[in-house]
């Protein structure tokens, strides 16, 4: 605990790095810094509480400004919270043990779009959607679209090892980074070697990818682009069965069609989502939206070959209208008046696991979910969007529409119902998480994930930040000491 005085001693110190506008330590300035798009410090809020805030702001505008403000960091063992776009669902973000949240988005420049080799290079604060609107205007994609492409930042892309709504083509954030710039909790700025596909040991930029701002803090990254597809077709069909959807998607992967989406829903999610949203009248069967872009020769093969599939597993063809309406309206699942919202309990608990694994998972998951928590109503809805040539992410959510009124309560019946959906997915075959994170949601189970393999990524925290000023209390990391 640091002595109220001292803070004030400490700002000044960050003021003279950052300038005095650049530290913020207003309690309305703060509030702004206590919730992400985690459930819980929203529901506090909603209930007149106060999440936990931190003492001060920093906004650095360069490396060398972010690298002085960890070294007083480091020096006064304050914890440091860094923050992006503060999209992140898992209370990443959240500053749990106070100290310093170091709000990255002054660091936006794009370096260089490199047209010969299509890389592009921009610090960790450019916001999604300034990145791609760039790199379109000359020609290029990210190939990275999540759904929080005009809240987020590129940190928090990595930080998170987000996936975004074309991965099957394109790959998740980790398969599209080359290299990171990073600075440690130390202060020193180190580089990742220029290419991932090396073989100096292992891929250092990995352990930062992901890292939730727990190794360091991601200053800069080269990450590879993609030309603009000439073309974008989608087509969507109806499937008797999720088995027979499950099954043309794993045929569709295992033939290597380079596909850029396929997205299957569960029955609950396309009678109560896909028919509101989409406004497609819909009454059962599961909705399969298929996408392909590229060159429209390659295209009329994918196209040819995956309806061929889709059909001897009896898929029905509705109009391609019916898929090109979900990339139209992508985002309108996200937003009100169709996000899901407080006061109800909700939560996205996505896990990936292989085609051989992932129908019992569903319906296990399912089931344990549904009939533990019957007297809350629990629904479950889910769709299989991010497709490997080895299994399936299934973004599956939990809604309990009239959760406890005391938040003491709803605070636990939301950890138990979060304990009881990821250790079926473990004790399925899948994993913590998929594309969300871990953050403070899930910091508790992580090590049940790892098991003994824990402690390599402990002893590393251990080695670069043996006071753990950074981000504590995530990743299954303590607080600072
Ligand atoms: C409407 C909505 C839709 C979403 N859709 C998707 C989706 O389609 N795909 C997807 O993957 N995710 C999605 N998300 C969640 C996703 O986790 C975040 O959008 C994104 O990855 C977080 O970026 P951010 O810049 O907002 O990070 P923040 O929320 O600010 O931070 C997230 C974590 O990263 C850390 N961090 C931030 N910047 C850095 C950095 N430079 N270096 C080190 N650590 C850092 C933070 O400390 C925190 O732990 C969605 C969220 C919302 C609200």
């Amino acid at each position: 605990m640091i002595h109220p005085f001292q803070l004030r001693m400490i700002e000044s110190e960050l003021s003279d790095v950052v300038g005095e506008a650049h530290v913020l330590s207003k309690e309305a300035d703060r509030m702004v810094y206590g919730v992400d798009y985690m459930w819980l410090p929203r529901m506090w809020v909603d209930r007149g509480l106060v999440p936990p805030l931190p003492d001060m702001v920093v906004l650095p505008a360069s490396v060398e400004e972010l690298s002085r403000v960890l070294k007083i960091a480091n020096t006064y063992h304050i914890p440091v919270t860094p923050w992006g776009g503060g999209s992140g669902s898992q209370g990443g973000a959240m500053p749990v043990y106070a100290g310093i949240t170091i709000d990255l988005k002054r660091m936006n420049r794009i370096d260089e779009i490199n047209q010969n080799s299509q890389t592009v290079t921009a610090q960790c604060g450019v916001n999604g959607y300034e990145l791609e609107s760039s790199l379109n205007r000359q020609g290029y994609t990210l190939g990275h679209i999540p759904a929080s492409l005009h809240s987020a930042t590129l940190g928090g892309y990595m930080a998170c090892r987000g996936s975004g709504v074309l991965s099957t083509k394109y790959g998740k954030i980790e398969d599209i980074v080359l290299a990171c710039q990073v600075v440690l909790p130390n202060g020193d700025i180190i580089d990742t070697l220029p290419l991932p596909n090396h073989a100096s040991g292992p891929g250092l930029h990995q352990l930062f990818v992901g890292a939730e701002g727990s190794f360091g803090i991601v200053s800069k990254a080269t990450l590879r682009i993609e030309k603009i597809p000439q073309e974008r077709r989608f087509q969507a069909c109806l499937f008797p069965s999720l088995s027979d959807g499950l099954e043309a998607g794993r045929r569709i992967m295992l033939e290597r069609l380079g596909i850029s989406v396929i997205r299957l829903y569960d029955e609950r999610e396309t009678i109560k989502q896909v028919k509101r949203i989409l406004g497609i009248s819909l009454e059962g069967g599961n909705y399969m939206v298929l996408g392909f872009e590229g060159r429209p020769d390659f295209l009329d093969i994918q196209e040819r070959e995956a309806m061929a599939i889709c059909e001897e597993l009896g898929a029905q063809w509705l109009d391609p209208e019916a898929g090109w309406a979900w990339w139209n309206k992508r985002y309108n699942f996200y937003f009100p008046p169709h996000c899901l919202d407080l006061p109800w309990m909700f939560g996205t608990m996505d896990t990936l696991c292989t085609f051989e694994q992932m129908e019992n998972l569903y319906w296990t998951k399912k089931r344990a979910l549904e009939e533990k928590y019957s007297k809350w109503g629990l629904e479950y809805i889910a769709h299989f969007s991010h497709w490997y040539p080895y299994g399936v992410m299934v973004y599956d959510r939990f809604i309990i529409q009239d959760p406890p009124a005391d938040p003491e309560k709803a605070l636990a019946l939301h950890n138990e119902v979060w304990n009881v959906a990821v250790r079926t997915s473990i004790a399925c075959g899948g994993v913590l998480n998929e594309h969300h994170g871990v953050g403070l949601k899930l910091a508790r189970l992580v090590r049940e994930q790892y098991g003994p393999a824990f402690q390599v990524l402990e002893g590393f925290k251990k080695a670069t930040d043996p006071v753990n000023i950074l981000n504590p209390g995530k990743m299954g990391f303590g607080p600072t000491l």
